[in-house]
């Protein structure tokens, strides 16, 4: 089987309501989708969602990696193509667009579903968490008591740079939704001494995580934050590929790694850091970006192989589109997809 067509397309979803971190606001979720077809007329997709603020990648950049790499992709087997692909210097979620198209047409090869083609045995149920975006304490509490009530009880709670703020909404949901778990998402807003401050609030509050307190570059600073609490601390932003990982986890900057597709490089690149987790014994997010339906379908495969590592699932996207997508193969119930 040999790659003979790789064509691209701009996508847009609309969402419900605006996503808000403290990296960004968003209304819709604009991606490139990558059609990768071969000789026996198979064909499989990729996604790219661009993400600009996190993997510097927008879908012009998207757009001119992926073309870029065209040439040298055409008339090799998709194993082939997998390797110039990773030897390539094109951005990661560029990268992870070709990689899931390419591993996609592996496991249609194999005649096997992607799940199994990566590891798992069969279909196995999982809970996603949901994102309260940031605002104020009001509607954050508002959005997180009408997610509880719709069944949905893991809640991503995105805060920001005013730590005051993040210490009242956090007890605020933890006092008034006492069954919901809660992830704290700051995507790097804090300071060592915000981080603190936060950790000493949370004395009495029971919280799941701490993810992304400060700056991707600053180890020190999240390892000093990991050794002042029992509080498990998550690198986001701070563990791209698996280099980043070991290094995280070697100088014990974290306790935990939320691997995302667009930051590693695709499924074949978090295979390998899942693999390292596993050895480590070391638990795992499986995260996304606001993301297209084909790319969601590839995570939720690979969540379904690695349920021994990945604690928490993140891949909530779908359940922000403000109609419901037929493109994947997955069914949200509530939080649960099955
Ligand atoms: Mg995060």
């Amino acid at each position: 089987m040999k790659i003979t067509k790789i064509t691209t397309t701009i996508k847009v979803i609309a969402l419900k309501t605006p996503f808000i971190t403290a990296l960004r606001r968003v209304e819709n979720v604009e991606f490139v989708r990558v059609e990768v077809s071969c000789d026996n007329a198979m064909r499989a997709f990729g996604e790219a969602p661009a993400t600009m603020a996190i993997t510097g990648e927008n879908l012009q950049i998207i757009l001119s990696c992926i073309n870029s790499l065209k040439k040298e992709l055409i008339s090799k087997t998709p194993h082939e193509a997998l390797i110039v692909l990773h030897d390539s210097k094109i951005g990661s979620s560029s990268k992870a667009a070709l990689d899931m198209a390419l591993m996609s047409l592996m496991a249609k090869e194999k005649k096997v579903p992607l799940y199994e083609y990566l590891g798992a045995k069969s279909k196995t149920k999982l809970q996603t968490d949901v994102t309260i975006s940031l605002n104020s304490v009001d509607k954050m509490l508002h959005d997180a008591q009408e997610a509880c009530e719709s069944g949905m009880n893991v809640l991503k709670v995105k805060l920001g740079s005013d730590i005051a703020h993040a210490i009242e909404v956090t007890k605020t949901l933890s006092t008034r939704l006492p069954q919901a778990k809660l992830l704290i998402d700051a995507n790097q807003a804090w300071s060592l001494k915000d981080s603190l401050l936060f950790i000493d609030a949370m004395s009495e509050t029971e919280i799941e995580l701490i993810e992304q307190p400060v700056k991707e570059s600053d180890l020190n600073a999240l390892k000093s934050i990991a050794n002042a609490t029992r509080i498990p601390i998550l690198a986001d932003e701070s563990a791209f590929n698996l280099e980043d990982v070991k290094r995280v986890l070697d100088s014990k900057s974290a306790d935990m790694i939320n691997v995302k597709l667009m930051k590693c490089g695709g499924l074949s690149k978090a295979v390998e850091i899942l693999e390292y987790a596993r050895e480590k014994n070391v638990k795992c997010m499986l995260g996304s970006m606001l993301e297209g339906p084909i790319s969601i379908n590839a995570a939720i495969s690979l969540a379904m192989a690695y349920v021994d590592v990945i604690k928490y699932v993140d891949l909530d996207s779908p359940l922000l589109y403000k109609t419901p997508s037929e493109e994947l193969e997955f069914c949200f119930d509530g939080s649960f997809i099955v």
